[in-house]
């Protein structure tokens, strides 16, 4: 018998252990569906995972905690690899209807020198959706009446073949022949399962979106400072912008937009327009954490995907990409082989795959909010490598998987 304890949750879990109670939902269940998976979160990876266990002929209830799906940011990159996934789940022509394309991409320093490209990504399948418009998409392909809003789980437990769960306040909510795990960075599960609590990274910033399109059509930028760093997209006639900078969790919660407006000042014009644009209350302070990457993704019938796994920092923008691409993986190996077997080819074909892009990722963070002689010295082979090259790096992005 596994079981996967949320630490949060641990009282609840010991009455329930104490009075028997999560045993008898195993013994007394009602009639089950030949394969049925529970998914815990409403966020990209649980949805898009909903959708392919439903592909694979599960019967799937997903449980998020909000009383509605609500996008945890503004709009980002979705890179070719996971549109070949959301391609396979169905989604991604709706995905490419409603989106910002994005066709030219760079890395300057403030003083304006490119440091990376300016790269052409016509052609790559690139693309820069709304956050609130990706995840309506996800919803309806999957259907809402396969949703359970306002359920917060708070445990799990595997136990002859099936995974029971409970609520955060006791209430028993079924048992199932699969679990996924997708409830994002803060799992208790996951940390409890695969034991990789996040981990601050050191900096940590502010993301917005603007009416006004302070950047050119298909034009995606990201500009170094010292020790910080503006980001400024096309989201397809409004301006999808990001700050990060070195600091501490305090320092980056204490970030508002008068501080923005101030540090913008070294900036190019279109980046202090696109702060000068932006509504004060309407500022999104992210502290980054990230997980280290664990040696498998789970236990028994119990899966963990998207930022539960693996969360990263954003610095390849392939956080959520990597998610769809777990949601893929899943629903290819939960159409070919029983619950119980899904979790060891789950690891082989993802565990190797994840932690490249998870350690480019991290890379890039420690150039970026590293010491600043490191910077310096990258920032100067950069500017050195032929614009060719860059090229040449940015199509090994990494190419779908062959999930077939
Ligand atoms: C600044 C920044 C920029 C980024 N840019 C990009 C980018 O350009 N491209 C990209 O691909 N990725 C990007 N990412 C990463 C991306 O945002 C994440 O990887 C992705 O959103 C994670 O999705 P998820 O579904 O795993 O988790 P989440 O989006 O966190 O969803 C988890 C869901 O689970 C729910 N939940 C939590 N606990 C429970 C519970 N106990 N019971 C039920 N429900 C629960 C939550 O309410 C939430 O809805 C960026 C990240 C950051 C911080």
């Amino acid at each position: 018998m596994a079981i996967v304890r949320s630490a949060a949750w641990n009282d609840v879990s010991n009455a329930l252990e104490t009075e028997g109670k999560f045993g008898s939902l195993c013994a007394n269940g009602e009639k089950r569906m030949a394969s049925s998976a529970a998914v815990i979160g409403g966020g990209i990876a649980g949805l898009s995972a909903g959708i392919a266990l439903r592909k694979a002929g599960f019967g799937v209830t997903l449980f998020e905690q909000a009383e509605d799906i609500r996008p945890m940011g503004a709009a980002l990159s979705i890179w070719g690899n996971a549109m070949a996934g959301l391609d396979w789940l169905g989604c991604g022509n709706a995905v490419r209807a409603k989106a910002a394309g994005v066709e030219r991409l760079a890395l300057r320093d403030v003083q304006g020198r490119d440091l990376f490209g300016p790269v052409d990504l016509s052609g790559s399948d690139s693309w820069l959706p709304l956050r609130t418009d990706l995840q309506a998409i996800l919803l309806e392909r999957l259907g809402a009446g396969n949703v359970r809003l306002g359920v917060a789980v708070g445990r799990a437990q595997e136990e002859g073949g099936r995974v029971a769960l409970a609520a955060r306040d006791g209430t028993l909510l079924g048992d199932f022949d699969l679990l996924i795990v997708a409830d994002g960075i803060h799992s208790d599960i996951a940390t409890s399962l695969l034991g990789n609590p996040p981990v601050y990274r050191g900096y940590g910033g502010v993301l917005n979106l603007v009416d006004a399109a302070p950047q050119a059509t298909g034009h995606g930028e990201e500009i170094w400072g010292e020790g910080d760093r503006f980001g400024l997209f096309d989201a397809g006639g409004s301006g999808y912008w990001f700050y990060m900078a070195t600091g501490t969790q305090a320092g980056i919660a204490a970030l508002d937009h008068a501080e923005l407006l101030r540090r913008s000042h070294s900036f190019p014009e279109r980046i202090r327009e696109a702060v000068a644009a932006s509504d004060p209350a309407a500022l999104i302070t992210i502290p980054i954490h990230a997980r280290p990457m664990p040696k498998s993704f789970g236990r028994g019938r119990v899966i963990c995907i998207g930022d539960a796994a693996h969360a990263m920092e954003p610095n390849q923008g392939q956080g959520a990409c990597q998610g769809i691409e777990d949601a893929w993986a899943l629903g290819i190996l939960a159409g070919r082989l029983p619950p119980d077997r899904i979790l060891p080819e789950f690891d082989r074909l993802r565990l190797k795959r994840v932690a490249r892009i998870h350690r480019d990722s991290a890379t890039m963070g420690a150039i970026a909010h590293g010491r600043p002689w490191l910077r310096r010295g990258v920032s100067a082979i950069f500017r050195a490598v032929p614009k060719r090259v860059d090229a040449w790096q940015i199509r090994q992005r990494p190419a779908p998987p062959d999930y077939r």
